[in-house]
């Protein structure tokens, strides 16, 4: 297959001329090239894959180093990525945004095509995915990787109340508001400080609570926790869907003294009068009104539209319909996907991400070679449940939500050890692993650690 792709650059070249907006740089050549292409090549590729994020990033690098240059394009709008799991930490102002992101041309792989352009539009029967800069580019294989959106818009009153300077509503869940989170917590004395948990899937459903236990212990710290009340208001019927973290966390609450509320759903912020109304799902239409002195915010999110409006592409709920085992699509051998916008039943983090992505790349690559799929992904996922400055508990589980612990200690507890590995052990594995295509999750150290058990339960 002879596919010469236009507008590649080395590395120098990309980094020198990072911005856009530079006349030399390689988003502004794609978006040239992509504008003026009515007399141009058509843009056609051996592997798509559709959004540069975490999973995105790691299957290109994987991808691009096992089929060589110019084999695959990865189509990504966004100048920066970032690393989302810090964010949390931001909250708490143990971390900054500017160490969250890099530029966008300085993570993907060098031996992939990056498109600076959103898909618009999938049409799986003719191989094809246009693009917002009037492209079409026809692939072989499909691999889709676009997350999560956050709709802060479904709830009204919410935007209103995150724009208004301090309005005391806040959200970890975008780079946008990150920031606010610590202010508002250095702005809070007294009263109710809420944290909301919404009625759909979510990225790391852990992480609402991490910012709630990290704002307990940023109170007490700063000895105001007798006057807030801390109160953690979730859709979810339960604390946390997998009983082994779920019986330490209810011990944790009740330590903590932070008032849980199950089955209650943020409706509408009215940010003039401090209140956030919730909805009982377990009496449906009842609301109660809740008066806060702070409010986080974890937004409903949805599979991006260009993905859900691909009916052939998607279930129901508009996740894209792939096998949850081998994570090949149920209709389109192939179109595989990755990360938050696959249908597949496991928490949605970077963790999973990562130990999907060697089963997406072994099935792709068997795919080429007309081979069926071999490889299997059992639902791994893991949210290392920050607990305040200094601890955390690490969970880890699968499919089946049984506990797949790496470590030989029981991590159900809050350490310290688990903390360092949260705050300063994993953004470096992200950016110097994972985004280069050599991070598979933490398989193999289980296997190293299976014969060692100090203090396991
Ligand atoms: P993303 O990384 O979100 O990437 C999606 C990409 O698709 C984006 O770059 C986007 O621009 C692009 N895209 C979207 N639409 C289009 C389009 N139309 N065309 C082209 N491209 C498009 N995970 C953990 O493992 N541990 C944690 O502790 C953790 N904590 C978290 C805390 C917070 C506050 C948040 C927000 C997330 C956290 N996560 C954590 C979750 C983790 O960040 C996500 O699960 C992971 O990034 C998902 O990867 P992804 O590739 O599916 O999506």
């Amino acid at each position: 297959m002879n596919r010469r792709l236009p507008g590649t650059f080395n590395q120098c070249q990309r980094h020198l001329f990072a911005s856009s907006n530079h006349p030399a740089s390689p988003a502004f050549a794609t978006r040239f090239l992509s504008t003026s292409r009515v007399n141009y090549e058509r843009q056609e590729c051996q592997v798509l894959v559709v959004g540069g994020g975490t999973g995105g990033c790691a299957m290109a690098a994987k991808l691009s180093s096992r089929l060589g240059s110019n084999k695959v394009i990865v189509l990504e709008p966004e100048e920066k990525h970032y690393y989302q799991p810090m964010f949390t930490l931001i909250g708490g102002g143990m971390k900054r945004l500017d160490q969250s992101h890099r530029q966008m041309a300085d993570v993907l792989p060098k031996k992939a095509k990056w498109v600076k352009e959103k898909a618009l539009e999938f049409d799986p029967d003719n191989n094809t995915v246009s693009t917002s800069g009037g492209n079409t580019i026809k692939y072989d294989f499909l691999v889709i990787a676009t997350g999560l959106q956050l709709k802060y818009e479904k709830i009204p009153g919410l935007v209103e109340a995150l724009e208004t300077p301090g309005s005391n509503v806040c959200s970890i869940y975008s780079p946008k508001y990150v920031d606010q989170v610590y202010e508002c917590l250095r702005r809070t004395y007294k009263g109710n400080v809420v944290f909301t948990f919404p009625h759909c899937p979510i990225k790391c459903a852990g992480a609402p609570q991490k910012i709630a236990y990290i704002s307990d212990h940023y109170f007490r710290k700063m000895g105001r926790r007798n006057d807030v009340n801390i109160i953690y208001s979730t859709s979810l019927p339960v604390i946390f869907g997998v009983k082994h973290y779920a019986d330490a966390l209810m011990k944790l609450v009740k330590k903590r003294n932070i008032t849980l509320n199950v089955n209650r759903n943020l409706v509408e912020v009215r940010h003039s009068d401090n209140i956030a109304v919730f909805e009982d799902l377990a009496n449906p239409g009842k609301l109660y009104e809740e008066t806060y002195s702070m409010l986080h915010v974890t937004p409903p999110m949805t599979a991006p539209d260009v993905v859900a409006n691909c009916k052939q592409l998607v279930t129901p709920t508009g996740f894209v319909d792939v096998d949850q085992m081998t994570l090949q699509h149920n209709k389109y051998s192939n179109v595989f996907s990755i990360g938050d916008s696959a249908c597949t039943p496991n928490s949605k983090t970077a963790a999973a991400a990562a130990a999907q992505s060697p089963v997406v790349f072994k099935n792709l690559i068997a795919a080429i070679e007309g081979k069926p799929p071999t490889d299997i992904y059992d639902g791994y996922s893991s949210c290392p449940i920050v607990t305040g400055y200094n601890s955390c508990i690490l969970a880890e589980f699968d499919y089946n939500l049984t506990p797949v612990e790496t470590f030989p200690v029981d991590q159900a507890k809050e350490r310290y050890s688990m903390f360092f590995m949260k705050k300063e052990l994993m953004p470096v594995l992200y950016w110097q692993l994972m985004m280069k295509g050599y991070w598979n999750g933490p398989a193999f150290m289980r296997k190293m650690f299976a014969n060692l058990k100090f203090n396991k339960k």
